[in-house]
């Protein structure tokens, strides 16, 4: 038995909102498309790892083990394109897969290093495709057994007219499909929608594996079915990624993992939108193309960008912009001033406090109901923000004029506690340096420096950069400020 509290989530097989009932009672096995590692990832990239996070801190919170697991797609025709460009045309196959290993080396630490910034809680387990060879060649020689897959010229394709629920998850027109066409790149649309690559044949140039098919390398698409059906087991609750993926890498997967395992396989999948800039789709031909680091270099915390995408809802498209960011950052500088001042010892009531009074704790149970109920609800992240703002605009004017006794102070920094568990973006421990606290010091060393009294500025000084505030005073008066590294 378990006492872990439901939470319902949109399901895009069956397009409703359903209640997520794991396998076994209280856990939660789910896999994650996760990076290709052949680049920086971009926001819009981010946006999916974020909800994949908020999926997880959300059952996390409500009770359940969740066995996560995302995966790293290590080869792929990008990362081959790339990763063997400046390798010697006589190199041998191991130069060729060492290349390969260096130059997703590189970006796998990049992803890794964004993840850790946007305090996205890393995977159960991260597996990486080029590990799992053995079992993608297995997974394919089962659905030749079985029928559904055929050789031709050293590759080998998937026959989507031998599997009836093929096109099931993007409901795709069964009549419009090419039977006995193939198609060899691992993404392509819906209008050509046709039997797909499981294993490829090598070709000159490219690293390769041993295989009963002869020396090649795996489609993109079998790579997550091998690697969630071996970490995993052949039942999952929740299969995530972007709706970018429905089709066909996810219609993919479902047809060679329930072709190879013969019932049905995953029970939830479960799709984030899209991130669009500026009202434009994001490319780096319409120069709106932005990656975490691009973001940092502009000045951007990587919470605040956190904090914008979780407060809107994953399943609506996400308009990015600047003038957005500042509004996230507005609403996130207020819930930490909050905080502060709740982990502050309360002051003397107002001459002329009205009678009337607040019960705290009667209030913030309200506020923890609205905001787990709200997530249980397909992860309605906006209306969880707004039962804990709407909290906060209580309390303050409250305490206003009659400060909260320090036992309801405490009351509300656990609730906040509690909701940082999913939004991770106001600290558990230590105080934060605002902006505005920031300014306020720089002001009053100003005006210190225009009185002539240098001791004072030097000691504001000295204070600021025990924050870890670092000052440029310029030729013109005005003082530039950053934090340290
Ligand atoms: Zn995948």
């Amino acid at each position: 038995m378990t006492d872990a509290r439901t939470i319902s989530l949109f399901n895009t097989l069956t397009r409703r909102v359903e209640p997520v009932r794991p396998q076994v009672p209280g856990e939660l096995r789910v896999y994650n498309c996760g990076p290709t590692i052949y680049n920086y990832v971009h926001i819009g990239n981010l946006r999916t790892f974020l909800f994949q996070d908020l999926l997880r801190r959300t059952f996390e919170a409500a009770g359940y083990r969740v066995a996560f697991c995302m995966n790293l797609t290590d080869v792929d025709d990008k990362i081959i394109r790339d990763s063997q460009k400046d390798v010697p045309a006589a190199a041998d196959n191991e130069a060729r897969l060492g290349a390969m290993r260096a130059f997703t080396d590189v970006y796998e630490r990049a992803f890794l290093e964004d993840v850790d910034a946007l305090r996205i809680q890393r995977p159960t387990v991260m597996p990486r495709a080029t590990s799992y060879i053995g079992a993608m060649v297995a997974l394919v020689a089962a659905l030749e057994t079985r029928g559904l897959a055929y050789e031709r010229d050293g590759s080998v394709y998937y026959r989507v007219a031998g599997l009836p629920q093929y096109g099931c998850l993007s409901h795709i027109d069964r009549d419009g499909m090419k039977a006995g066409a193939s198609v060899d790149s691992d993404e392509y649309d819906r209008d050509s929608a046709s039997d797909f690559v499981l294993w490829k044949g090598t070709k000159p140039g490219e690293p390769w594996w041993e295989s009963p098919w002869g020396k090649g390398r795996p489609g993109w698409h079998i790579e997550c079915s091998a690697m969630a059906l071996d970490v995993l087991g052949e039942r999952v609750d929740v299969h995530t990624g972007g709706v970018d993926l429905i089709f066909p890498h996810h219609e993919n997967e479902i047809a060679q993992s329930e072709g190879a395992i013969g019932h049905p396989w995953v029970a939830h999948w479960v799709h984030g939108e899209f991130l669009m800039v500026e009202g434009e789709k994001m490319s780096k031909s319409l120069g709106n193309f932005f990656t975490l680091r691009d973001l940092v270099a502009r000045g951007v915390d990587p919470l605040t960008f956190r904090f914008a995408i979780q407060g809107n809802h994953y399943r609506k498209l996400y308009n990015f912009s600047f003038e957005g960011l500042r509004a996230a950052k507005a609403t996130l500088d207020r819930v930490r001033t909050f905080r502060q001042r709740m982990e502050d010892p309360p002051g003397p009531p107002r001459e002329g406090a009205p009678a009337v009074d607040l019960d705290v704790e009667a209030r913030v149970a309200t506020a923890r109901d609205e905001f787990w109920a709200a997530l249980a609800d397909d992860l309605n992240t906006p209306e969880a923000l707004a039962a804990l703002l709407t909290l906060v605009t209580d309390v303050n004017s409250l305490d206003d004029w009659r400060p909260l006794p320090a036992a309801a102070r405490g009351l509300v920094v656990a609730f906040l506690d509690e909701t940082d568990r999913i939004f991770a973006a106001w600290p558990t421990v230590g105080r934060v340096v605002l902006d505005t606290d920031v300014e306020a010091l720089i002001a009053a060393r100003s005006a210190a420096k225009a009185a002539r009294n240098w001791p004072e500025a030097d000691r504001l000084r000295d204070q600021l950069k025990a924050m870890g505030i670092l000052l440029e005073d310029r030729k013109d008066g005005t003082v530039r400020w950053k934090r340290a590294e």
